[in-house]
C-alpha cells in the first residue's frame, strides 16, 4: 500500500484524495484543489512537475530550503518573476516533441515548436544571471542554448508547415539547391500549360478548349462536344464525357512525365532533408531533456512565487525539532471558495512534549474537519517548497501524513463503511511513526455510540503510549477530554450563544466542548420541525438521565410506540406558539385569526383534517 522513500514525505491514496491535492472529492477534476490553487505554470512541463512535487514533497531540509531560498527571490522581484513567466510562455512541451522526435513521429509542426522554444531559451537564461539562489543559479548553469540548431530549423523550415510529411510544402526555399532546381521546373511547367492552352486554342480555333488533369488519367485536353468537328488528327482521345471528348498529345505526354516527375522528386526530396534535420536533432536529445527538467523547475517555482504573491502567503521555517507552530493560518482552498463570510485564521501547536495529540471537540459545522486539513495541508506545502497561508509558520517535516476523514463505502470490494473505517485506522496504526502526522476525523462513527467512543478512546491512547506521532483528533465523543494529560491537549471551536441562535465563531481555543448543537446544524440544513422538535425531547430526557439514558428511550418506545411521543410534541408546539403571542397589543380580528390558526395546527398535530 505505501511506498517506502528514504527522500519522500509519503502520501498515501486516502490522504490524497481527502486532502484534496491533485483532484477534488465532488468530480475528480482539478477544480479547487492544491495544485489548482498553486498552478500558474506557464508550460505542461512545468504543470506536470507541480503536481509531482505536490504529490511527493521532500523531507531534506536543506531541500526544502533550496526551493523556498528561490521562490523567496521571485517573490521579491515582481519583474524578474513576470519576464521569467512571460519567456516561460513561449516554450512548448519539450518532452512531448522529444519523445516524438526519438520514437521518429515527430512531423515538422513538433519541429517549428522546437525552434520556437529554442529561441526563447536565451531570454530565460539571461534572466537567471548572478542570481542568488542555489537553484536559480543551477538553472543558469544548466540551460544550454541552441542557437545554430535553432538557426537552422529556421532556414530549413517554413514556419507553419502542414501535418503530412508526404505532401512537400515543409523546406524553405534557399536551403537545398535540388529542390530549388526541381520547384522552379514545377512552377514553370505551370506557365508552359498555360500558353500551350492558349497555342492549342489559337491551332485548332477550338475556342471551348482547357487543359485538365486528374489522378487516374493524367493531364489531357478537354474538348466540349461543340468543338468536337474541329479537332486535329494529333489528338489522341482518351476519355469520353457526356457532353465532351478528353484527349493527349505527343507534347502534353511529355510534359505530363516532366512535371510528374519533378513533384514527385520535390516531395521525396522535402521528406528526406526533413528526416535528415530529424536525426540532427536525435543528437541532441540528452542535452534538450536536461534543458528542459530545468525549464520545468524554474516554471514551477516562479509559479509557486506567483501564487504566494496572489494569496499573500509567507515563507515558512523549517525546524528539525518536531515541532510545529503556524500563526494565524488559513485553508488554502476554504479561504478562496467562501464567498458570504471572511475565513477565521487559526494558530497550530504542535510538538513531543506538551502537545503531541490535539483532542478536538466543537459543534457540527464548527470548522473542525477545516482546520485538521489545514494543519496538515500546510505541512505537506512547506515540504513541497511553498510559501504559506499563515502570518507566520515553523514547520517540523512529517515522512508521512495519514488523514482518516469521512466514511465511505467500498461497495465494490464488499467492505461496509465502517469496515473501511476501520481498515484504515488499522494501516495507521501499522505505518505510522513518531515523525509522522496523523489526522483522525471523527472515528468510531459507523457503530454503536460505546463501541465507538471505546474504540476512539484505545486508539488515542495506543497513538500516545506507542506511536508519538503528531496527531489531530476531532470527536465528538466529549467524554474523551478526560484523557487531556502531558501529552494531549484539548481545543474546542469556539460558539456564542445568542438566545435560541447559534454563531460558529471558527476560533479554535484551549478547552472542551460540552456540545455539539447538531440539532440546530439539521434545522440548518431543513429537516422537518417535528423531527428537530423530537430530537430535542429525546436530547433533554438523554442529558437530563445521562446514566442509562439509551435504555430508557428504548424502553419508552417499545412501550408506547406512538403516543407518548406524539402528545409531548403537540403540547411542546403548541404551547410555544401560543406562548409567543402578544395578547395585549392584537385587535380583536388578529386575536381571532390567531385563534383559527391554533386551531388549524391542534387539528395537523393531532392528525385531523
Ligand atoms: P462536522 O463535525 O459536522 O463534520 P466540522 O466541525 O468538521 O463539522 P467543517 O466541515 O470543518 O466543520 O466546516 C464547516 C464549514 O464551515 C466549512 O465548509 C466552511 O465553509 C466553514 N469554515 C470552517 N472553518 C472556517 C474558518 N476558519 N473560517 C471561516 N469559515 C470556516
Amino acid at each position: 500500500m505505501f511506498l517506502d522513500s528514504a527522500e519522500n514525505l509519503v502520501l498515501d491514496a486516502n490522504t490524497l484524495r481527502n486532502l484534496e491535492i491533485t483532484r477534488n472529492l465532488r468530480d475528480g477534476s482539478k477544480k479547487n484543489t492544491l495544485l489548482d490553487i498553486l498552478d500558474y505554470t506557464e508550460t505542461a512541463m512545468g504543470g506536470r512537475l507541480l503536481k509531482k512535487w505536490l504529490e511527493q514533497p521532500l523531507l531534506s531540509i536543506v531541500r526544502i530550503n533550496q526551493r523556498l531560498d528561490a521562490v523567496t527571490e521571485l517573490v521579491e522581484d515582481f519583474s524578474f518573476r513576470q519576464k521569467l513567466r512571460e519567456g516561460c510562455k513561449t516554450i512548448y512541451d519539450f518532452e512531448r516533441l522529444l519523445t516524438r522526435v526519438e520514437v521518429g513521429t515527430a512531423n515538422a509542426r513538433d519541429v517549428v515548436a522546437l525552434k520556437v522554444s529554442f529561441q526563447a531559451l536565451p531570454g530565460i537564461k539571461e534572466l537567471l544571471k548572478d542570481r542568488k539562489a542555489e537553484l536559480l543559479h543551477a538553472s543558469y548553469d544548466n540551460i544550454e542554448l541552441y542557437d545554430e540548431l535553432a538557426a537552422l530549423l529556421e532556414r530549413a523550415i517554413v514556419n507553419d508547415p502542414g501535418l503530412s510529411l508526404r505532401e512537400g510544402g515543409i523546406i524553405r526555399p534557399g536551403y537545398n539547391q535540388e529542390l530549388d532546381e526541381y520547384r522552379r521546373i514545377a512552377h514553370d511547367s505551370k506557365r508552359m500549360l498555360q500558353d500551350m492552352e492558349e497555342r492549342e486554342r489559337t491551332a485548332t480555333g477550338i475556342k471551348a478548349l482547357k487543359i485538365g488533369y486528374n489522378k487516374v488519367f493524367g493531364y489531357y485536353i478537354e474538348v466540349r462536344n461543340s468543338g468536337k468537328d474541329l479537332v486535329p488528327a494529333n489528338y489522341v482521345r482518351k476519355q469520353t464525357l457526356a457532353n465532351a471528348e478528353r484527349y493527349i498529345t505527343e507534347e502534353l505526354k511529355a510534359f505530363e512525365t516532366k512535371i510528374l516527375g519533378a513533384q514527385e522528386k520535390i516531395v521525396n526530396l522535402e521528406y528526406n532533408l526533413f528526416m535528415e534535420l530529424r536525426e540532427v536533432l536525435v543528437g541532441y536529445l540528452v542535452s534538450i531533456q536536461r534543458t528542459a527538467r530545468e525549464i520545468a523547475r524554474i516554471d514551477v517555482l516562479a509559479s509557486l512565487a506567483e501564487a504566494a504573491a496572489a494569496h499573500n502567503y509567507v515563507r515558512p521555517r523549517l525546524l528539525d525539532n518536531g515541532e510545529i507552530h503556524i500563526k494565524d493560518g488559513r485553508h488554502p482552498l476554504v479561504e478562496r471558495i467562501l464567498t458570504q463570510d471572511l475565513f477565521v485564521p487559526n494558530d497550530a501547536t504542535l510538538n513531543h512534549a506538551e502537545a503531541e495529540i490535539l483532542l478536538i471537540t466543537g459543534p457540527n459545522m464548527a470548522g473542525k474537519s477545516t482546520y485538521m486539513r489545514q494543519t496538515a495541508l500546510l505541512t505537506l506545502m512547506a515540504q513541497a517548497g511553498s510559501f504559506l497561508p499563515a502570518r507566520e509558520a515553523e514547520i517540523s517535516p512529517v515522512d508521512r501524513i495519514f488523514t482518516r476523514i469521512g466514511a465511505s463505502d467500498d461497495l465494490v470490494s464488499g467492505q461496509s463503511t465502517f469496515m473501511v473505517e476501520m481498515n484504515e485506522v488499522a494501516q495507521i496504526l501499522k505505518y505510522a511513526t513518531k515523525n509522522s502526522l496523523i489526522i483522525l476525523d471523527e472515528i468510531g462513527r459507523g457503530t454503536s455510540t460505546f463501541d465507538g467512543m471505546s474504540i476512539a478512546r484505545a486508539v488515542v491512547e495506543y497513538i500516545r503510549d506507542h506511536i508519538h506521532a503528531k496527531t489531530l483528533f476531532a470527536t465528538h465523543y466529549h467524554e474523551l477530554t478526560d484523557l487531556e494529560s502531558e501529552h494531549i491537549k484539548n481545543y474546542c471551536v469556539a460558539v456564542k450563544e445568542r438566545g435560541t441562535k447559534v454563531v460558529f465563531l471558527r476560533r479554535i481555543v484551549a478547552g472542551s466542548a460540552d456540545k455539539s448543537y447538531g440539532i440546530h446544524v439539521a434545522r440548518l440544513a431543513g429537516l422537518p420541525n417535528s423531527v428537530t422538535q423530537r430530537a430535542q425531547a429525546i436530547l433533554d430526557a438523554l442529558e437530563a438521565e445521562k446514566e442509562g439514558a439509551a435504555c430508557l428511550i428504548a424502553r419508552e418506545e417499545a412501550l408506547a410506540p406512538q403516543e407518548a411521543p406524539m402528545t409531548s410534541l403537540f403540547d411542546t408546539s403548541l404551547s410555544t406558539a401560543i406562548l409567543s403571542l402578544d395578547v395585549m397589543t392584537m385587535t380583536p380580528l388578529e386575536a381571532l385569526n390567531e385563534l383559527y390558526k391554533l386551531q388549524k395546527q391542534a387539528r395537523e398535530e393531532a392528525g385531523q383534517k
